[in-house]
């Protein structure tokens, strides 16, 4: 598990799709409970810039041509400075306090594909807007959940397997 990878999934799955609805756990107090959950200022500054993340990240992972263009743009001013100790470097994030949630979060993503590339993914199921780091060995996890997006996708591919089986009998 990379640094800050709970706040980088807590992150990408504050906007799930409960009973067709798109929701905002970002907005009124679950969105206080975020910042404060994760050290931020909990400002409004900080809200529009852990949103716009959010964006700019579900569209880096679903490989969306202007990403990284937004990425960058969100990450302006943001730097790491090199703290040198005997046993090498260590990497302070400096950047506006507003930022710094969304600042990690964009650090823990790119770590993530490093360390483990093409398991970061969003949920095979279009009607669900959650993501997913895939660290089983096979490295085929497709869902969310199997509890269930993962049921709910295989009933569907059942449903439709026997219609087809009835169409052609
Ligand atoms: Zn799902």
């Amino acid at each position: 598990m990379v640094q800050d990878e709970d706040l980088l999934l807590a992150l990408l799955n504050s906007a799930p799709i409960i009973e067709g609805t798109p929701t905002d756990t970002l907005a009124g107090a679950t969105g206080e409970k975020f910042s404060a959950r994760f050290g931020g200022t909990g400002s409004a500054a900080e809200r529009t810039q852990i949103w716009k993340m959010r964006g700019c990240l579900h569209d880096a992972i679903r490989g969306r041509d202007d990403a990284p263009q937004h990425l960058s743009l969100a990450l302006y001013e943001t730097v790491l400075i090199p703290k040198v100790t005997q046993q090498g470097l260590n990497w302070e994030l400096r950047t506006h306090p507003d930022k710094m949630i969304s600042a990690r979060a964009a650090i823990a993503w790119s770590r993530v594909l490093e360390e483990a590339p093409g398991r970061l993914r969003a949920c095979a199921n279009d009607d669900c807007n959650l993501f997913l780091i895939d660290r089983s060995r096979p490295g085929t996890a497709k869902w969310c959940s199997m509890a269930t997006c993962g049921n709910r996708m295989k009933a569907r591919a059942h449903a439709n397997r026997k219609r087809g089986a009835t169409a052609q009998s």
